[in-house]
Parts: structure tokens; C-alpha cells; sequence
């Protein structure tokens, strides 16, 4: 299964890929989470994304493509995958088609989480203080100013991303403001059919 999920920031992807992480055995591949462990190594990658992805930002195309491309060959890659955060604009779209072509590899389904604008800084918001009071750490781009530059980005760049596959009638859409576990229902219903 291999799988795309879209949405805004704050919309509830992160959530719903661990979900199927547990139902399908495959792994969620988070740029994000990816280019947050490269920041925390300092690794080169981490040192150019840094202030990108603390200003909401975008990092280059073929930096994030390079990371997926390395990372879907990947041994518990091999029954499939859910990306989360990628492909965030067109031309990652076409690349991760191109480069799936080139292992002899398509995507099954490209699944987007639909959510209100209004109510996503909302969820950010909650999503810090549940992370205060667990005493873990914020991340540096979960404040009010980067996170509506992140939305701002999603208007601009990733929203195509979701026009792309739509023309190409390959984009499902799944009402990401119901319950959790209907979510989950909704995209389970989605892939299967
Ligand atoms: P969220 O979905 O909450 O906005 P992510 O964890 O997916 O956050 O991404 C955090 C930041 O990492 C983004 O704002 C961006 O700077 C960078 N990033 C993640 N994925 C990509 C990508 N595919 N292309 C470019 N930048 C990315």
C-alpha cells in the first residue's frame, strides 16, 4: 500500500498515519519529522532548514525529493509506505511520480484530510499546551506567527498539490473535522474502494 495523505497544517495527518501504520505494517514517512531529526543532528541537510522551517517556509524541492528517494528504498519500505508532508508542492508530485516509475512503483491512493481553516490554529494551540503539560518539547514552528506563515505556504504551494491529482482523478477527500476514529473509517473506506 502505497500512500499519500494531504491536508493543512494542524489538520490530523500525523494522527491518521500512525493509525495505519498499525493496520497496514508500513511505515509513515514524515519529511517533517525526517528534516526535524536532521535539524536536532546538525547534520548538513539540518543546518540549511533550520530558519527555513522555523519561518514556515518551504525547504527545496530536491533536498526533501532526495530524502524520500534514499528513504523508499528502504527494506521495511517494501510493502509500502504513507507520506505525510510529501509532496508538498507540484513539482514534488511530479517527481515522486517519476522516481516511483523508476523503481517500477505507483501510488494506490492519495488521500486529503478536508478541514476549516478557522479551526486549525485552534488545534495548534491545543496541540502546544497538551505538549507543555506532558513536558515534552514545542516545536519551533508551533507559535501563532509560524503557523499562519505554514498555512499561508499550504495556501500557496501544497493546495495545488491537491488540484494535481484531482485532475489526474486520483484524489480522494475525507471530512477531517468528524470524530478521530471516524476519520480513520472514512480513509480506510477510501483506500479500499
Ligand atoms: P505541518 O504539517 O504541521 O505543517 P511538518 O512536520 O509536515 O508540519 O513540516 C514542518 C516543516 O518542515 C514545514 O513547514 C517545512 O518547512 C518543512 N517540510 C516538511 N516537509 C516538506 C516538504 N515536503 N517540502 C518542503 N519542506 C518541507
Amino acid at each position: 500500500m502505497r500512500l499519500v495523505l494531504l491536508g493543512p497544517p494542524g489538520a490530523g495527518k500525523g494522527t491518521q498515519a500512525a493509525r495505519l501504520v498499525e493496520k497496514y505494517g508500513i511505515p509513515q514517512l514524515s519529511t517533517g519529522d525526517m528534516l526535524r531529526s536532521a535539524v536536532a543532528a546538525e547534520t548538513p541537510i539540518g543546518l540549511q532548514a533550520k530558519a527555513i522551517m522555523e519561518s514556515g517556509a518551504l525547504v527545496p524541492d530536491d533536498v526533501v525529493i532526495g530524502i524520500i528517494d534514499q528513504r523508499i528504498d528502504a527494506a521495511d519500505c517494501l510493502n509500502g509506505f504513507i507520506l505525510d508532508g510529501f509532496p508538498r508542492t507540484v513539482a514534488q508530485a511530479e517527481a515522486l511520480r517519476a522516481l516511483l516509475a523508476r523503481k517500477g512503483q505507483k501510488l494506490d491512493a492519495v488521500v486529503e484530510l478536508i478541514v476549516d481553516e478557522n479551526v486549525l490554529v485552534d488545534r495548534m494551540r491545543q496541540r502546544v499546551a497538551e505538549t507543555l503539560a506532558a513536558g515534552q518539547h514545542v516545536r519551533a514552528d508551533d507559535n501563532s506567527e509560524s503557523f499562519r506563515a505554514r498555512l499561508e505556504t499550504y495556501r500557496a504551494q501544497t493546495a495545488p498539490v491537491s488540484d494535481h491529482y484531482r485532475q489526474k482523478g486520483e484524489l480522494k477527500c475525507v471530512d477531517g473535522m468528524a470524530k478521530i476514529d471516524m476519520v480513520t473509517a472514512a480513509i480506510n473506506q477510501q483506500i479500499a474502494g
